[in-house]
């Protein structure tokens, strides 16, 4: 599953609503900024960070957090919000796994995002891929925590074992939407089955977390709702940002939500049970990914925060 779509491409100009301040793009900056970006540039290693253009790429490269995809960059799925092109993917790369290990190594770096295409014209749904890359870089980088961005795997229990098996730090699988928008916003996907991925997931001992966008026209209660459905599979991490359209082609934005409804999102996502919700109009799914790891840390700074509220 593809992260959120990042920086818009289209013009404020094109769209029906004017983008408003709070989404200014914040600028890449920092020494550890630059020493990613130069070993990037030196060994022609590709991150979805970059082709992304993603608003964050100089807070999570400063943070030494970097996101990676793998199984190529077609995809048998053709989500309405999604700019990965749609098609007939290439073979498999066996040494894949390899070459990902050793760019996360050459990078330094310490929290890595796997996430992928669909692949569901493989009979393993690419799911061997997703096993040995995680074993490679775990091999190469003991120390680098790995959060898995995955695909639905059509809710092939076998499939989604083998992530488990992998046992990566975290493993996201995101809802991008509230069921009702699903079939518009997710074409080949389905609500209940991506919430049953992350069930299996739980029930398999995993630390697990989705992402929602907002903006594609579903309703406050929608979005609780969907939130009440997910921490009753027992999902750890939330995050919440807004829907920006890659392209003329792709969904239109229905709104812009203020960041105030985002930190009332927030404040209910905690208070339902979530151990950690991040949610802000640039939030994407691997925003803060390296924190997500921790067990505890967004719930006890959101308790730390209430308690210095009290004595204002
Ligand atoms: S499954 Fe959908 S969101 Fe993921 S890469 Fe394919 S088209 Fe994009």
């Amino acid at each position: 599953m593809q992260e959120l779509p990042v920086v818009s491409k289209v013009d404020a100009t094109s769209s029906k609503i004017q983008k408003p301040s709070w989404l200014r793009v914040k600028l890449p900056i920092g020494e550890s900024y630059k020493h990613v970006r130069g070993l990037v540039d030196t060994h022609k290693l590709h991150t979805i960070c970059e082709s992304g253009n993603c608003p964050n790429m100089g807070e999570c490269w400063g943070e030494g957090t970097a996101t990676f995809m793998i199984l190529g960059n077609v995809c048998t799925r053709s989500c309405g919000f999604c700019a990965v092109a749609t098609g007939r993917p290439e073979p498999v790369d066996w040494d894949e796994p390899q070459r990902v290990a050793e760019a996360i190594h050459l990078m330094k770096v310490k929290h890595a995002v796997l996430t992928s295409v669909d692949r569901d014209e493989l009979k393993d749904g690419g799911s061997i891929i997703w096993y040995n890359t995680i074993k490679a870089v775990k091999n190469l980088n003991p120390d680098t925590t790995l959060e898995t961005l995955i695909p639905d795997f059509k809710g092939n229990a076998d499939q989604v074992q083998r992530i488990i098996e992998a046992a990566p730090e975290v493993v996201s699988h995101n809802m991008e939407t509230v069921e009702r928008l699903t079939r518009q916003v997710r074409v080949q996907a389905k609500y209940h089955r991506s919430l049953e991925v992350l069930n299996l997931l739980k029930k398999g001992g995993m630390r697990t977390k989705t992402g929602m966008m907002l903006g594609l026209g579903e309703t406050k209660e929608e979005v609780v709702q969907s939130m009440r459905d997910l921490v009753n599979v027992g999902c750890d991490v939330l995050t919440l940002g807004q829907y920006l359209q890659p392209t003329k082609k792709h969904l239109t934005v229905q709104r812009f939500v203020h960041p105030d409804e985002f930190a009332e999102l927030r404040e209910i996502g905690y208070e339902l049970g979530f151990d950690y919700v991040e949610s802000g109009p640039l939030v994407r799914s691997s925003y803060h990914s390296e924190k997500h790891v921790i067990k505890g840390w967004g719930r006890n700074k959101w308790m730390e925060e209430k308690a210095q509220m009290i004595h204002l």
